[in-house]
């Protein structure tokens, strides 16, 4: 019996044997809110704020603050997990354009941040002001290394210190996390244990960097395999670093409904994704038991070449559906 995508909406994002998956969805606009609920969203897992670059030339923190509260607010008790800037590379809106010869290995996200300290403080200061009207979280994008999340972390405590001695309120308790997107950080992930909450793993650039392929160049589009042995065991070993400490961990990029089977199979419960994909995965989610997705998990593991993963995989779907 096939249930139509309308009804999954009302219906929880479970395993056939009750394991519930949290799907949550990414957005680039507050707007965009109101399509992730309408998708049955439980709340924003990635919010890519660089976006309000593309209407704004140099938002001050009344633009960035209103972005972010009205995000905010429309979730109500459901959580949002902020970005920081994310500009540079694919994401350069023309604004801190400096010229390199390997712009994704360049000054960009982060780095960026850390360079215009300004432009990074504003921004906090504003989504620290957001946080009282819902449940925000704040995550840095681009964490390379131990020396990243302290120094953003350093820089976040002064802002609070600021904020505090002007009188204006934030939120007593804000989960920090860090996109886990280069492979510097997915191999150490278990030094960043004590710093963060929750690792959010970025597969569009943890692809990128591991395999050295340009995400956007399509002279070598066919170098850029998800189904990479590699990628499966740098994936494999976030989450199992995440569940023994206790740091939540999600998956943010674009990845097929196939390859969720097997981040599930292999202990992954949270999945941020393109709203209107999230009732195709619930549907498919609600049709295969936990157990079901360890055993394809693990044949995957064994698995060496990327289009055998792939022929694997489409045989399991066409079973489940
Ligand atoms: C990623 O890199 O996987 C990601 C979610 O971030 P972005 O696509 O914005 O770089
Ligand atoms: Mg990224």
């Amino acid at each position: 019996k096939t249930t139509s995508l309308q009804k999954i909406k009302q219906l929880r994002s479970e395993t056939k044997d009750q394991h519930s998956i949290s799907l949550l969805a990414n957005i680039e606009n507050p707007f965009e809110v109101k399509t992730a609920l309408s998708q049955s969203a439980e709340g924003v897992g990635l919010y890519r704020t660089e976006f309000i670059y593309v209407d704004h030339n140099h938002p001050d923190e009344e633009t960035h603050y209103n972005a972010y509260a009205s995000a905010a607010r429309k979730l109500g008790n459901r959580s949002i997990v902020v970005r920081t800037l994310d500009l540079g590379a694919d994401k350069d809106f023309g604004l801190f354009r400096t010229v390199e010869d390997n712009p994704f290995l360049g000054c960009r996200s982060l780095r960026l941040c850390f360079k215009h300290e300004n432009v990074f403080r504003t921004q906090l200061r504003a989504i620290l002001r957001a946080s009282v009207h819902g449940n925000v979280a704040i995550m840095f994008p681009m964490v390379s290394s131990v020396e990243d999340i302290k120094k953003a972390l350093d820089i976040l405590s002064q802002v609070k210190e600021e904020l505090h001695s002007q009188n204006i309120h934030f939120a007593p308790r804000i989960p920090i996390g860090i996109m886990i997107e280069i492979p510097s950080a997915a191999i150490t992930c278990d030094l960043f244990v004590d710093y963060v909450d929750f690792f959010c793993i970025g597969t569009n650039d943890l692809v990128q960097y591991t395999l050295a392929v340009d995400r956007c160049n399509e002279n070598v589009a066919n170098y850029y395999k998800f189904a990479h042995p590699a990628i499966f065991r740098l994936i494999q070993h976030v989450i199992q670093v995440g569940n023994k400490h206790g740091v939540r961990v999600s998956i943010c990029g674009e990845i097929s409904k196939e390859m969720i089977i097997v981040l599930i199979g292999m202990g992954l419960k949270e999945f941020s994704l393109s709203p209107y994909s999230i009732l195709e995965v619930k549907k498919m989610i609600r049709a295969i038991t936990l157990q079901q997705t360890q055993k394809i998990a693990k044949r995957v593991l064994g698995l060496v070449h990327h289009d055998d993963v792939i022929r694997y995989l489409r045989k399991k779907i066409k079973n489940i559906e």
